[in-house]
């Protein structure tokens, strides 16, 4: 198979290009080479955990590597047969487990048989998908797609301590299904979790009651989850929108200088903007979903204006998967994107 060479500079170009280029070389068997590797940011080449994404993606896919070095501006990664099995993966840091099981587990999915993966790091970064979006939002929706799996927090890593770990289980499947994301439905629920870690609870009763300020919501539907025996500071603020259609969360993280009711306002003004849109798939799930639809050969989704992430996922799936994905606009904020096989 000719090797597919990716400017790690284009377009978003940061971390994303480097993780969806291996995620589609493990599943298409493609061999790849990526220059300029996030050329643009303040620290270019290689982070710690694209780093582990990239260790992470070889040995699954038993693929010869050049280039892995923390720092490395280009790479070459050539993988073979992808190994269902018993994997740890250790980042090192509180980079975030969650973006590193991304890159590996639509391949181990399609494995030749099942997996457990352990990965240690970050579970609630900021810039990434917390561990909760994984566990109510993007798995539920493989599984949709006819995916075996599960997921579990071990134990939650905040940044920038870490110390995090989560477990995947996968059971092979033979292909993804298709499916359809551009109706939202009628709202079921809105229900909340907000994460402390060595912080006083002080600190979630204030958010719980700025959320039930500015919401119709009930007390009862926020739960709090005082980490046991934390590894640092951290405090997360989510907010999950079931409606018949679709599952959605939207996060904020505690900051030092940011009051707890700021937290608190910030993510229910991003509930009430998902609301008002009326659409079903949030700026974030965008750019996740678009890789397992096209490996399902199909599907459709509705969102509001489309991120550069988005649009940079798409441009590297059509270059490994004969795919179209084809953007209609609707309005200013709903588009719409359709899958299909060419
Ligand atoms: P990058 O900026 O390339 O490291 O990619 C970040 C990834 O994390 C993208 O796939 C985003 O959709 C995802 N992400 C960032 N923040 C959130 C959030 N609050 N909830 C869900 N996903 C997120």
């Amino acid at each position: 198979m000719s090797t597919i060479r990716i400017d790690g500079s284009q377009g978003e170009g940061g971390g994303q290009i480097v993780r969806s280029s291996l995620a589609l070389s493990l599943a298409t068997g493609t061999p790849i080479v990526i220059e300029n590797i996030r050329a643009g940011r303040k620290r270019p080449g290689l982070m710690r955990q694209h780093r582990t994404a990239l260790l992470a993606a070889a040995e699954i896919g038993h693929a010869e590597v050049e280039g892995a070095e923390v720092g490395s501006k280009s790479l070459s990664f050539a993988p073979q047969t992808i190994a269902g099995g018993d994997y740890t993966f250790s980042i090192g840091t509180a980079g975030s487990t969650t973006l590193v099981l991304q890159t590996i587990v639509l391949a181990l999915l399609r494995a030749d048989g099942p997996s457990r993966v352990q990965i240690e790091g970050g579970t609630h970064n900021p810039f990434a998908p917390p561990f909760d979006y994984l566990e109510k939002v993007y798995v539920p929706l493989l599984r949709r797609m006819g995916a075996e799996i599960e997921i579990t927090l071990e134990r939650p890593g905040f940044y920038p301590a870490g110390g995090g770990v989560i477990i995947v289980e996968t059971q092979p499947i033979g292909r993804f299904e298709p499916i359809d994301l551009t109706e939202r439905g009628e709202l079921r629920k809105i229900t909340g979790r907000v994460w402390l870690s060595a912080l006083p609870r002080s600190i979630a009763d204030r958010e719980i009651a700025e959320l039930c300020n500015r919401m119709t919501l009930d007390r009862g539907a926020i739960e709090v989850e005082d980490v046991a025996d934390p590894v640092g500071p951290g405090n997360a603020v989510h907010l999950q929108v079931e409606s018949d259609g679709i599952t959605e969360l939207f996060t904020t993280f505690g900051e030092h200088h940011v009051s707890a009711e700021r937290v608190a306002r910030n993510v229910a003004e991003e509930v009430r903007r998902y609301l008002k849109s009326g659409l079903p798939v949030g700026p974030y799930l965008a750019d996740q979903i678009v890789l397992p639809l096209a490996l399902a050969g199909g599907g459709a989704f509705a969102t509001t204006a489309p991120t550069r992430h988005t649009k940079t996922h798409i441009d590297v799936i059509e270059r490994f998967l004969p795919v179209r994905v084809t953007e209609t606009r609707l309005d200013r904020h709903h588009h719409r994107f359709e899958v299909e096989k060419i």
